[in-house]
């Protein structure tokens, strides 16, 4: 089953301690698509100015990304942010954001983007986010939103909050969000607002995955090559989302599990490289193995006699 995604398609400048690219393709609907084309369709809405050319096009086409919800502006730039790591690749500064084209984006979506059942709210204002889950029929809805968003558009965001089904936040941001340090607590404080379920992206540390009565957490697939970890959230997600809808799931927990480990199974690739480059040459035999070396990281038996 398919796949829609509303987001950002920008051209990140992103700095780390080692190196530094200006002009990456990037933005939370572009990593979140690439990583859920390896595993069902996938239609984007989203919006890009002038700066956006044949060539980028051609990137979504290899991975046979429907872009017919792409609104292309000739009147101006699109969406462009910068961060900053530091040593910790953890934790990163926004250094600039330029709204540019998306700031009075007005998605439409056609009757048959409609229908697709799987919708995944990528980072963007909760308005907007907002106005695509009124338009779509879809029959499980996540989203994602970020510190930007809880801190600027605080009371529109509990309103998008309300129709959802799944969120798909970082551990800081949940905190924030709910306005508590305790991540237990928090968790509870965000599923009252709306979502049944919670994931919460803990970077290298791993994801978490809270229900009213349950509770399941994964680590960080451990990486030693980390170049840079922009876009590891919005792919997580897409890992996340992908195999949901592969497999015509909805919120039971094994699904979910499972889920979860496609989603940090496909980030740790994404973190190998600048922007999409690792992800672009990704094929399935490596994620299958990749998800083989996590189900043997996590394995432990019960206990079948007491010592
Ligand atoms: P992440 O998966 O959290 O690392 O997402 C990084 C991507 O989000 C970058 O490629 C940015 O272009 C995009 N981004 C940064 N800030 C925002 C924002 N406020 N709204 C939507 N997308 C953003």
């Amino acid at each position: 089953m398919s796949i829609l995604v509303v987001g950002t398609v920008a051209f990140d400048h992103v700095k780390t301690p080692f190196d530094e690219r200006a002009n990456v393709l990037a933005g939370a609907a572009t990593y979140f698509a690439i990583a859920a084309s390896f595993f069902t369709q996938v239609s984007i809405v989203g919006i890009v100015g002038n700066d956006f050319t044949a060539e980028h096009e051609r990137i979504f086409d290899v991975r046979g990304i429907d872009l017919s919800g792409l609104e292309r502006r000739k009147d101006g730039k699109s969406f462009r942010w910068t961060g900053e790591y530091g040593y910790d690749f953890n934790t990163r500064t926004t250094l600039d954001t330029q709204l540019n084209v998306f700031a009075d984006f007005q998605p439409r979506i056609s009757p048959a983007q409609q229908e697709i059942p799987y919708l995944f709210l990528g980072n963007a204002h909760p308005s907007l986010q907002r106005d695509v889950r009124q338009q779509s029929r879809a029959r499980l809805t996540a989203m994602d939103t970020m510190d930007f968003w809880i801190q600027g558009t605080p009371n529109e965001l509990r309103e998008t909050l309300r129709c959802v089904d799944l969120l798909i936040i970082n551990d800081e941001e949940a905190r924030q969000l709910a306005r508590d340090p305790n991540i237990i607590r928090a968790a509870k404080a965000i599923m009252a607002l709306g979502p049944k379920r919670l994931i919460v992206k803990r970077g290298e540390y791993g994801a978490t995955l809270f229900g009213e009565d349950s509770f399941f957490a994964i680590p960080g697939f451990p990486q030693e090559n980390v170049v840079d970890p922009t876009g590891a959230g919005d792919t997580f997600a897409g890992g996340v989302m992908g195999y949901l809808a592969a497999t015509g799931s909805r919120l039971d927990e094994e699904s979910l599990r499972k889920a979860m480990i496609y989603g940090s199974v496909m980030a740790s690739f994404t973190i190998e490289a600048f922007g999409t480059e690792r992800l672009l040459a990704l094929t399935r035999e490596e994620i299958n193995e990749r998800y083989r070396q996590f189900k043997t990281m996590t394995y432990f038996d019960g206990i079948e006699h007491s010592f």
